[in-house]
């Protein structure tokens, strides 16, 4: 039996999301834009799924645009504000360094066409302080993006008073809730959230179908054009099975969200006294203030991707940092700007859990990454090099 640790990267589909899926591919195949009954099924069906998630986040229905994934509504959102801003002569934006790449590379495209981007240095857990925010919002600021958790060392940013100070300074804020939304209590009126991602895969719905939602007002930018779809502001056929299994999964989510957290907080805490005792090694991130299911951990004297390796022949599924920099041999950009030095950096491994993990697979992690550890470093030049006295040691 294999365990999988990665649930950051994704999340195993829940039985619920499923059988939506299921039961609509089966029945519901009309298109939601037909006027006839059967075309008209599936817009109930999907009026129902959006109603599902607006009552989850907190929103009005019309506030939900339902997007192919995070990475789709983070481009959205960024391109609306620059483009709202462009028109006003607004062409700063303000963000972090440890976004996701949806955002960064959003920004960095914005950026060649003129905008100034600020990035708000975060300190060694991965924080920043609504004070920064307030200090550095110019007279030109467009927007302001700021991810609600990190997805790779898992660190919570304060989210909802950086909204709360928006709004008061009448600057547009979106915040990419990719790894918070179904974990994370959140409620974008009262938070002050006015624009906001999430995608369904990261809490146990089907990969491709996300949302962005956008406040009431704001002239959301199509990125896709052709039929009226989601008020003009997507066009193409909703992807109704998703959609309705997106809507299943969020709803089971959010009503076990308490149980579901202390539970994986409790996993976790296990976990990581295990890991820590191992020699030379220590968390990354803040200790308090981060997703329940994260852990990043860094090990001195080894490849954190061969690590990966060792785990995965045991059968344990984890992570040497996000999937989506798995392919490059950077350091994570996040792991860099906590100020994580090379070496630790690539050292590190993401453990991600889930409430359908177990106490036997915690202790089965702990025991599989102790051993890894202990004969990586046995094969190790550098770990040599330090225990001659050679090189410092850089963790206790
Ligand atoms: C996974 C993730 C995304 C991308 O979402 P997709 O649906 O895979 O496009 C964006 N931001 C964060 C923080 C993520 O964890």
């Amino acid at each position: 039996m294999k365990i999988y640790v990665d649930n950051a990267a994704t999340t195993k589909m829940s039985p619920a999301a499923i059988q939506a899926m299921l039961t609509c591919f089966d029945r519901i195949y009309g298109n939601p834009s037909s006027l006839h009954s059967i075309g008209q099924q599936a817009a109930d069906a999907v009026y129902e799924a959006r109603t599902q998630i607006a009552a989850c986040l907190g929103c009005h229905p019309k506030e939900i645009i339902f997007t192919s994934g995070g990475s789709e509504a983070d481009n959205q959102a960024i391109l609306t504000a620059a483009r709202i801003g462009a028109r006003k002569g607004k062409k700063h934006i303000l963000s972090t360094p440890i976004e996701h790449h949806a955002v960064l590379h959003t920004l960095q495209r914005l950026q060649k066409e003129g905008f100034s981007i600020e990035y708000l240095p975060v300190n060694s857990f991965g924080e920043i302080t609504p004070k920064q925010v307030a200090d550095a919002i110019r007279p030109d600021t467009a927007l302001v993006t700021v991810m609600y958790a990190n997805n790779e060392i898992g660190t919570i940013l304060p989210v909802p008073e950086i909204g709360r100070l928006c709004a008061r300074r009448q600057v547009l804020f979106h915040t990419d809730a990719v790894q918070a939304v179904g974990h994370l209590p959140i409620h974008v009126k009262q938070q002050e959230i006015q624009m906001l991602s999430l995608s369904a895969h990261k809490f146990h719905g089907p990969k491709g179908i996300g949302v962005l939602y956008a406040q009431k007002g704001i002239p959301v930018a199509s990125l896709i054009e052709g039929g009226g779809q989601e008020g003009g502001r997507r066009a193409g056929t909703e992807n109704v099975p998703a959609i309705l299994g997106m809507a299943a999964a969020l709803k089971e989510s959010c009503l076990h969200m308490e149980e579901n957290s202390s539970k994986v907080s409790s996993l976790r805490s296990r976990l990581l006294d295990g890991l820590l005792q191992i020699p030379h090694s220590a968390l990354n991130g803040s200790p308090d203030c981060r997703l329940p299911g994260n852990i990043n951990i860094c090990f001195e004297g080894i490849e954190g991707e061969r690590l990966l390796l060792a785990l995965d022949q045991q059968g344990i599924c984890a992570s040497a940092g996000s999937a989506c920099t798995a392919s490059s041999a950077d350091p994570s950009h996040v792991l860099r700007a906590i100020g994580l030095p090379h070496e630790l950096a690539r050292g590190s491994l993401r453990i991600s859990l889930c409430a359908d993990n177990t106490i036997e697979e915690i202790e089965k992690v702990i025991g599989a990454v102790t051993q890894a550890v202990a004969s990586l470093r046995d094969h190790s030049p550098l770990w040599k090099e330090k225990c001659e006295g050679l090189k410092p040691f850089l963790l206790k």
